[in-house]
């Protein structure tokens, strides 16, 4: 279960695009966001202008690109969709940005991956909606400068401490999109269920949900997965029996902590006495990077209490002790 989505296979991309809520009513939870982006849309829908420049911060699966999607539907603009490191050249960017039409979304996910030389290009389009371009060149090579549509470039990342001051300072708008409740969550899987034809009980969704690491994303890959059993093992309706049958064969846990979570709280607690422990050491110690662990593990296991930052590092907490039926400087209990 991948909360970023690099992994998925192309079917799986096309289902998450077919699960994709498309307006502010379909979309769950985040209500402050949701609440402060539906005035300043409709702000500039009245005033025909482009939206101001929004940057979308959070954990993976959180609903980033959804709402980059949902913003151009209700501001009833095009929109086109990119990536940090996929942006690798100036001229990449200016191909974009000059076709662009007035009030088009750009939508630059993984935006803290641009390179220096991009993001540089990029702030004089933010600011003044302009661009100089390189025409011909050898001896008769010359910039000219192009005005461009006013456009509104929304950004994405998972690493907000990343990006450079000069570019967070050019977002109008910036939000941050927190982890998702049980009962959220839970409406969400029957969303999903429901554009699958798939028959779900409360109490399966309500179960799917709360083993979701608190992620659309992971949610509805879980749904996708419980499908498969409810379809092959099961009686093609998703109740609770078959959800707990798959999710046990998933290897998910009470918690919604999968492997990688457990991993990171065992090795805290076997190979450094429960911490503090810095996130380089433990990054080789589960030979995951430094970078996926703070941006997808770490966060979530913080919101739930397992682990607690200490100006030395990393510590896990009683409750992951008791999740894990250790013993607090003994040896493994039951
Ligand atoms: P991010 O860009 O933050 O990694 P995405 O926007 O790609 O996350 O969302 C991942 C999946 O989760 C999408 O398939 C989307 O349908 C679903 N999703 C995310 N947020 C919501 C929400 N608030 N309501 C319903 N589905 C959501």
């Amino acid at each position: 279960l991948d909360p970023t989505g690099d992994n998925f296979s192309a079917e799986e991309v096309d289902i998450e695009k077919a699960l994709r809520p498309l307006s502010f009513d379909d979309f769950a939870g985040q209500d402050q966001v949701l609440e402060n982006l539906t005035v300043f849309v409709q702000a500039a829908n009245l005033r025909s202008e482009a939206l101001d420049h929004t940057l979308f911060h959070g954990p993976p699966g959180l609903g980033k690109t959804t709402l980059a999607h949902i913003l151009a539907n209700e501001l009833g603009v095009g929109i086109k969709v990119t990536s940090g490191p996929v942006l690798d050249k100036p001229g990449d960017l200016a191909g974009l940005l000059t076709n662009l039409e007035e009030r088009d979304v750009l939508f630059i996910d993984e935006i803290h991956r641009l390179s220096p030389i991009v993001e540089e290009y990029l702030y004089s389009a933010m600011e003044d909606y302009k661009i100089d371009i390189m025409i011909e060149s050898g001896p008769n090579a010359r910039t000219v400068q192009i005005n461009l549509n006013p456009f509104t470039l929304i950004g994405a990342t998972t690493r907000s401490g990343l990006l450079t001051a000069p570019m967070r300072a050019r977002f109008g708008i910036s939000s941050r999109l927190q982890y998702y409740s049980t009962e959220l969550l839970a409406d969400i899987v029957q969303r999903s269920a429901q554009i699958l034809k798939m028959p779900i009980s409360m109490e399966a969704a309500i179960e799917i949900a709360g083993r979701s690491r608190g992620t659309p994303r992971i949610a509805n890959a879980l749904l996708r997965r419980i499908r498969d059993f409810a379809q092959i093992k099961g009686n093609g309706k998703i109740d609770i029996e078959i959800s707990k049958f798959g999710l046990k064969a998933l290897n998910v846990d009470a918690f919604g902590l999968d492997e990688m979570d457990n991993k990171i709280l065992t090795t805290i607690i076997d190979k450094f006495k429960g911490g503090p422990v810095g996130i380089t050491t433990l990054a080789t110690a589960v030979s995951e990077s430094a970078e996926t662990i703070e941006e997808v593990y770490e966060p979530f296991l913080i919101q739930q209490g397992f682990i607690h930052r200490t100006p030395r590092g990393r510590e896990v907490t009683e409750l992951a002790y008791k999740h894990l039926g250790r013993v607090k400087g003994g040896i493994q209990g039951g």
